[in-house]
């Protein structure tokens, strides 16, 4: 434990060292700044989540660390060793935006980098390491762990830009999955800081498909005390480009009328079954029983079961004895 303590500060000091010269760099690039403007950030909400710029050139970091070529570095994320060419070592970012991504003790542990114009990968991530899980991390609740508690509510957002838009326009409440799947992990974590959580979801095909994965997620904590909900914005959008595009007012309302789980489980569940046939009810109770079964057992467990067997046209009992009696589905 103390070695593993060692590391996160040795890597910590690496990746602050870098954080701090990417920031610097911001300042001395003036197109990496109008990239900025002109997505509508103010300079006030840029040093908040202290976004840098990672400057072109294969070996930029070498000014910053005099020892480049010190395995640490690789291991920080922010070197790679390349694999053909015997020794030879250059920078993971160049020319990106950089987002550093912290822990909620406000620790560097890794980055995010986005390209200014439409080269691909648009986003770059820090690799796993050992101070940085994507599983585990959210990006900006250092940032957001004092608005949680003021709002009493939690943005759970795709990306970067979401985030930092959605603070600057008045929900600094908002974190974002790092181009991963939401995980039990990330739920775990933000119920430590809130009671009740909102999934904002892009409103494209991939929204759709990260909003079942985070359902997945959040089942086994979704109780009579904390609150999950589920937001879906218009196609073609994200946090970020609505939020400029109609405003705070017309997100906040979005906000509200935010799906609960309760509805999103059900709506998921009997999506593509003709309820009124006997084959499409059968169809929804087999759907339902995983997600169902993944619910911690509470008067919300309860209610669903009612609102099922109702679906189904069974009474609770039955359904549930059939429940306990079917193999386990293959998911
Ligand atoms: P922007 O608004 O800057 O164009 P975005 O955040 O809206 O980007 P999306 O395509 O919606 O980008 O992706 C959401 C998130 O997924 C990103 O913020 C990033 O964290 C992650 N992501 C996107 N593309 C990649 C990629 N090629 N590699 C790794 N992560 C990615
Ligand atoms: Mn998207
Ligand atoms: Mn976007
Ligand atoms: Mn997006």
């Amino acid at each position: 434990a103390a070695a593993a303590r060692q590391k996160q500060a040795t890597l910590g000091d690496v990746l602050a060292r870098a954080g701090a010269a990417y920031k610097a760099a911001l300042k001395r690039s003036p197109r990496a700044v109008e990239y900025l403007k002109g997505r509508g950030l103010s300079g006030e909400v840029a040093r908040q989540f202290g976004l840098g710029y990672a400057p072109e050139g294969w070996r930029g970091l070498a000014s910053v660390f005099p020892e480049y070529d010190d395995p640490l570095l690789v291991e920080s994320g922010l070197v790679i060793a390349s694999e053909d060419e015997e020794g030879k070592r250059y920078d993971r970012f160049r020319d990106r935006i950089m987002f550093p991504i912290r822990n909620v003790k406000g620790e560097h542990i890794g980055f995010g980098g986005r390209v200014l114009g439409d080269e691909k990968p648009k986003y770059l991530n820090s690799p796993e390491t050992p101070v940085f899980s994507k599983g585990r991390e959210l990006y900006g609740l250092f940032e957001a762990r004092t608005p949680l508690r003021e709002h009493g509510y939690a943005l759970v957002t795709e990306g970067y830009m979401d985030v930092v838009a959605l603070a600057q326009l008045g929900f600094p409440n908002a974190v974002a999955t790092l181009g991963t799947a939401c995980t039990a992990e990330h739920v775990h974590k933000l119920f430590r800081f809130t009671d009740s959580v909102v999934f904002s979801f892009d409103g494209d095909a991939a929204g759709r498909r990260a909003a079942r994965k985070a359902l997945d997620a959040a089942l086994p904590f979704a109780n009579d005390t904390r609150s999950v909900k589920f937001l879906f914005l218009p196609a073609e959008h994200d946090p970020d480009s609505f939020i400029r595009e109609f405003g705070a007012e017309a997100f906040s309302r979005f906000v509200n009328e935010a799906t609960p789980l309760s509805r999103f489980l059900i709506e998921s569940a009997r999506e593509g079954c003709d309820l009124g046939s006997a084959e499409g009810r059968a169809h929804l109770s087999s759907n339902a029983r995983p997600l169902w079964s993944a619910l911690p057992d509470g008067a919300l467990k309860q209610q669903l079961l009612a609102e099922i067997a109702g679906l189904v046209q069974l009474d609770m009992k039955a359904l549930q004895d059939l429940w306990a009696a079917s193999a386990t589905p293959r998911r």
